[in-house]
């Protein structure tokens, strides 16, 4: 019997993971984190999101830490975490599917203007503007062309928009103009009518879309975000949307979550708000893909979406 300990954070709907595990893998004994620290040299992997600091530690014979999202920095801003055991990212085709449909939704109404539609409505003004860019003569350019970067590409592909993808290494995918590394990021950026980061939370991503970067994309551009917040600043981003250098922008993530009150990103004509909601497989998807996890580990295999701490992400 394989024990599994469930940490995703404080306020977790446990009996929901007990009951999507226990028709999934009868074999595994699935404990809340509480009751596991009674005996915890008995766990073998452990379920986090936003466990507490100090907690994964304190498990000291894991086989894997299986964590409910894509993206895994926050974890590793905990002093004490545990560097030496495995750490595998959420997938699964749900979680990708829901990623394709958001982004493919996020152009599709940057280019038709909705948030300008959702302004009138609540005023009730039935104003036309006619929209003549269609996707087939629109340019998405999606930084980060990872296990979700790859799959949005294609679906976009699939839907008629132009798609090119920039990333550290190159990644070769039919009808995608492939961008690679520093040296060629302008390139990418000068030709990309709306921007997609999908990039993870790194030294290196952070900030990385400032004023420079946005001045590098084509007047009239559009910016999505479903990567992570600290990635963009912000001042940056409304300074370039208030001289129209951007025309819009759909933002799923933030440097603050949830998003103050008082941002000024709230009340723009031009920025679509969503709260970090862009792709959360559910529960019977999340459980189904852990278990894959674990039989996979299990037979001696390596997860494909494990974390590797050289690169960091
Ligand atoms: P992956 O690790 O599979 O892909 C990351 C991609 O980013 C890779 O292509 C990688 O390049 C590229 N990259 C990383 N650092 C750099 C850099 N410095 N310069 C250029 N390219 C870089 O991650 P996923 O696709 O699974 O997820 C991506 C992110 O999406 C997550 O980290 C998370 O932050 C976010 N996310 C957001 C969700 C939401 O609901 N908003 C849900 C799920 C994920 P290379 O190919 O060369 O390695």
């Amino acid at each position: 019997m394989v024990t599994l300990a469930v940490a995703e954070g404080k306020h977790a709907d446990f009996p929901s993971w007990k009951r999507a595990f226990s028709t999934l893998a009868p074999d595994l004994d699935v404990i809340w984190w509480e009751d596991a620290l009674q005996t915890p040299q008995n766990v073998e992997y452990l379920l986090v999101w936003q466990p507490e600091h100090g907690l994964a530690a304190r498990f000291a014979n894991l086989c894997a830490i299986l964590c409910v999202g894509a993206g895994v920095d926050h974890l590793l801003a905990d002093p004490h975490w545990p560097h030496d055991v495995p750490l595998v990212r959420m997938g699964g085709q749900e979680t990708a599917a829901l990623m394709e449909e958001y982004v493919t939704w996020a152009c599709l109404s940057l280019l038709r203007e909705t948030r300008t539609w959702a302004w009138q409505q609540e005023r009730r003004i039935f104003h036309r503007k006619l929209v003549t860019r269609t996707a087939a003569t629109t340019t998405v350019g999606i930084m980060g062309m990872g296990h979700l970067g790859t799959q949005v590409a294609r679906r976009l592909r699939d839907f008629g928009f132009q798609v090119r993808g920039w990333s550290r290494r190159r990644r070769e995918l039919a009808g995608v103009r492939s961008f690679a590394g520093q040296a060629e990021l302008a390139d990418f950026l000068s030709g990309a009518d709306i921007l997609v980061s999908l990039l993870p939370n790194t030294p290196r991503t952070r900030d990385m879309i400032d004023a420079d970067l946005l001045s590098r994309l084509p007047r009239g551009a559009a910016l999505v975000n479903v990567g992570r917040g600290e990635q963009v600043c912000e001042d940056a981003l409304l300074a370039a949307l208030g001289r129209g250098h951007l025309s819009g922008a759909v933002l799923d993530v933030f440097r603050e979550e949830p998003l103050s009150p008082d941002s000024a990103l709230w009340d723009h004509p031009a920025v679509t708000i969503s709260p970090h909601a862009a792709s959360e497989a559910s529960r019977a998807e999340q459980a189904a893909y852990m278990v894959q996890v674990i039989h996979e580990i299990e037979r001696g295999g390596t997860p494909a979406l494990l974390y590797n701490a050289e690169r960091g992400y």
